[in-house]
């Protein structure tokens, strides 16, 4: 599915790429993911593993919802402070099989880097992005820059919101909103912040679809 929110494609000057699951693609990703927010739970809450059984399918962390919520606006639900969670995810972030995975071809990003400025803004921990792109190959030295927390950043409650960082890009490329383009796989976490502010989105499910979209639309 690839969702098209982008009012009109010929003003975009600048790009904005979410990371996890945007850059890259395994066909395992829901079975890791569901794994480790299992395990996440069991490590971080009270319960026990019937009741975060129960309590994960009713919030929506199934295999087949593969629109689940984000971990960080949910975890009240299984009784785990976000504070705890931000904690917990800087040396026990989410992983998948490297070997199945795609990734975003570098080729169509260094095209593109030639015409808009790129950045990456993610939730995910910086030290864990950087580990993340070596392993799936991914030059992030094309981007102008990464803009993910610092793990202090995380451990004060300082980290700024995608919106807040979608805000500084704007001003930073003395841009219109209109004139940025986000990618990412979620419409809530990615997408959303963004037509907020008055600029454009696109939803992807596989690196391909980005690949697809920039040769027929940005290049
Ligand atoms: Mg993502």
């Amino acid at each position: 599915m690839k969702e098209y929110l982008c009012s009109n494609v010929k003003n975009v000057k600048v790009l904005v790429f979410d990371f996890d699951e945007t850059l890259y693609y395994s066909p395992d990703v829901r079975e890791y993911y569901i794994k480790y927010i299992k395990s996440t739970i069991l490590n971080l809450s009270s319960l026990t593993e019937m009741e975060t059984d129960s309590l994960m399918k009713e919030v929506g962390f199934t295999m087949e919802n593969k629109a689940s919520p984000s971990f960080s606006s949910s975890c009240g639900r299984f009784g785990i402070q976000k504070r705890a969670w931000d904690n917990y995810r800087i040396d026990n972030f989410f992983q998948i099989n490297y070997k199945n995975a795609e990734s975003i071809d570098n080729n169509i990003l260094r095209k593109l880097s030639m015409h808009y400025p790129m950045y990456v803004v993610t939730n995910e921990v910086y030290k864990n992005i950087l580990i993340k792109a070596e392993r799936l190959g991914i030059d992030l030295s094309i981007f102008k820059k990464l803009l993910a927390p610092s793990a202090e950043a995380l451990l004060s409650g300082n980290a700024k919101t995608k919106k807040e960082l979608y805000q500084d890009i704007i001003e930073g490329e003395h841009v219109m909103s209109n004139q940025v383009l986000v990618i990412g796989d979620r419409i809530k976490v990615d997408v959303e912040p963004m037509l907020e502010l008055g600029g454009n989105g696109l939803v992807v499910t596989r690196p391909k679809e980005i690949e697809e979209f920039a040769v027929n639309y940005l290049l």
